[in-house]
């Protein structure tokens, strides 16, 4: 999808125990850029395949000071989660743990007296359209959203924790995996509803030896493990529940409408549109990460199961519009 604005990629994880056992057959064909719901042998890619062919771009135009969006948008179980953060005790690791080691490998290859490099970190929770701080626990979860006159929106008393190493950042994000299990518990919720961001602030300084004259460049790496897109419709919600998944549709439907709306920008060469992120906290967190000066690449995580037919189509409908 070179030149389009957000790069969209397939991902089939494979069968689970619970569509082996009801006997569920494989509905996913790939071949090249296309992807068909038909019967066929299933095909995976490996957590290394989707780190070159996702991650490594996007690591590339953050050092080319661009910034940076990776979302992984799917049903819950679908595999967003193995995606964006992968198991590292079992050397599967995800695409956020294999950028962050790369980072630091790049930036220990290219420190020099001319270069220098700064790496700082924030781990947040969105949950119905509160802001939760999750490098921070004792933080109880309702941040304001904020906008600064230059920089643009951001999250009042977020914890931005410097970092020198691939080590540090691995122990930040279990701390704020183990936070979000957590509050998830106490709030008698899974995960699985909430939007968790990872940002990663890096910037660059060159300085110039003979003039003695130093530039800066910094770039803002936003990676979203999003709330599961089933409908609120499909499991039977009331209540709670029901507002839940509004909330949740309403953040995933808003990041739908932005990202078609700056892909048609793109593709018609316009450089204005209405681009609708205020309509929701996530998007309007990362308008910096979505339009203008940025790079943005959408991982839809499918199951592989015929079983899962109409949240598949609908994830492939939902990627199909951010092209
Ligand atoms: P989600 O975040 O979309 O709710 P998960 O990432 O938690 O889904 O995946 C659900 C289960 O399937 C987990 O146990 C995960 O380890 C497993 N899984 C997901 N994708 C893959 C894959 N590509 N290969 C192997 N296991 C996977």
């Amino acid at each position: 999808m070179s030149g389009a604005s957000v790069k969209v990629a397939v991902r089939v994880r494979p069968f689970n125990s619970r569509e082996t056992s009801k006997e569920s057959k494989c509905i996913i064909q790939m071949q090249g850029n296309s992807t068909r719901l038909t019967p066929e042998d299933p095909c995976f890619a490996s957590q290394n395949r989707v780190y070159n062919d996702i991650g490594k771009e996007m690591l590339l135009h953050a050092f080319e000071g661009y910034n940076v969006c990776i979302f992984a948008y799917g049903q819950t179980g679908a595999g967003k989660s193995y995606t964006m953060m992968g198991k590292q005790e079992e050397s599967q690791a995800g695409i956020i743990p294999q950028l962050c080691e790369e980072l630091f490998e790049k930036i220990n290859d290219n420190c020099n007296e001319e270069m220098s490099y700064s790496v700082e970190v924030s781990y947040m929770e969105i949950y119905c359209e509160r802001v939760r701080d999750l490098l921070n626990p004792k933080n109880k979860g309702n941040l304001r959203v904020r906008e600064h006159p230059l920089l643009g929106p951001y999250v009042e008393d977020l914890s931005k924790l410097a970092v020198t190493s691939y080590t540090d950042i691995a122990d930040l994000m279990d701390a704020g995996n183990k936070a979000r299990t957590v509050a998830a518990t106490n709030m008698n919720e899974t995960s699985s509803r909430s939007h968790a961001v990872f940002t990663i602030v890096f910037t660059q300084k060159k300085h110039d030896t003979e003039t003695n004259l130093s530039t800066e460049k910094v770039s803002k790496i936003s990676l979203v493990d999003l709330a599961g897109s089933e409908r609120a419709d499909s499991t039977g919600a009331k209540g709670t529940r029901l507002k839940e998944g509004a909330n949740i549709n309403k953040s995933l439907t808003t990041l739908g409408k932005v990202i078609s709306a700056l892909a048609e920008v793109s593709k018609k060469k316009k450089k204005t549109d209405f681009i609708p992120y205020r309509d929701s906290v996530l998007t309007w967190l990362l308008r910096e990460n979505l339009g203008g000066n940025s790079r943005t690449a959408m991982v839809a995580a499918l199951s592989p199961a015929d079983i899962n037919y109409d949240e598949t189509l609908s994830t492939l409908r939902y990627a199909d519009r951010a092209k």
